[in-house]
């Protein structure tokens, strides 16, 4: 049996912060990992910006709400759906992954969480495990699942590395360049005929 598993942003939803900056007007939200390596000192930067700026949950999740999918993902998950069983695996939080997730069709997503205090701010964010992309291709492959897996940038790397199968979906150059091993698709169509064929070698 396989699963499948992939990433969110980048591919089947826009990037959640740079949208969150672009429709909040605070353009520091717009940092990445690229431009701070450390993903801890990066949260703590945005959760303190957000604090600074007086923003909770619930004005971040009403951006969010107003971000849709990318043009046929919807369509293109539903195929996913319907030839095996999909898992979303993010590094988003359950609070901002929510509202995307029913404009989906309600995907499993296995992601991270926010601590929200009681006047709904977001005071802290919790790793479900370290390296989670990673762990969930070793979860299933101890259940005995062949795992399929595609993703968009360096996040998913130890994930492609550790499936039975992995693509890259509209990669960034220095990903392609970085990764050669990994075949590069650049739309849904290209993509659907990688997994048609990967879905064959692992049930032969
Ligand atoms: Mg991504």
């Amino acid at each position: 049996m396989e699963i499948i598993c992939s990433d969110l942003e980048g591919v089947f939803v826009p990037e959640i912060w740079i949208n969150v900056a672009l429709k909040t007007g605070i353009e520091e939200l717009k940092l990445t990992t690229r431009d701070i390596s450390d993903y801890d000192v990066l949260m703590k930067k945005r959760l303190a910006i957000l604090d600074e700026k007086g923003l909770k949950l619930k004005d971040i999740t009403d951006v969010i709400e107003t971000i849709d999918p990318l043009p046929g993902a919807k369509n293109f998950m539903d195929w996913l759906r319907s030839v095996s069983q999909l898992i979303v695996v993010s590094d988003t939080f359950l609070q901002f992954g929510g509202p995307l997730m029913k404009k989906l069709g309600m995907p499993t997503l296995f992601c991270h969480d926010l601590s929200i205090d009681e006047k709904g701010r977001i005071v802290g964010y919790n790793l479900r495990q370290k390296d989670a992309k990673k762990k969930t291709v070793i979860g299933f492959k101890q259940m005995n699942y062949k795992v399929i897996a595609f993703g968009d940038s360096y996040n998913d790397v130890n994930m492609l590395k550790e499936a039975d199968a992995g693509f890259l979906f509209c990669p960034p150059q220095n990903v392609i360049d970085e990764f050669p091993q990994f075949p590069v698709t650049k739309n849904y169509d290209e993509l659907k005929i990688h997994i048609e064929k990967a879905l064959q070698t692992v049930r032969d």
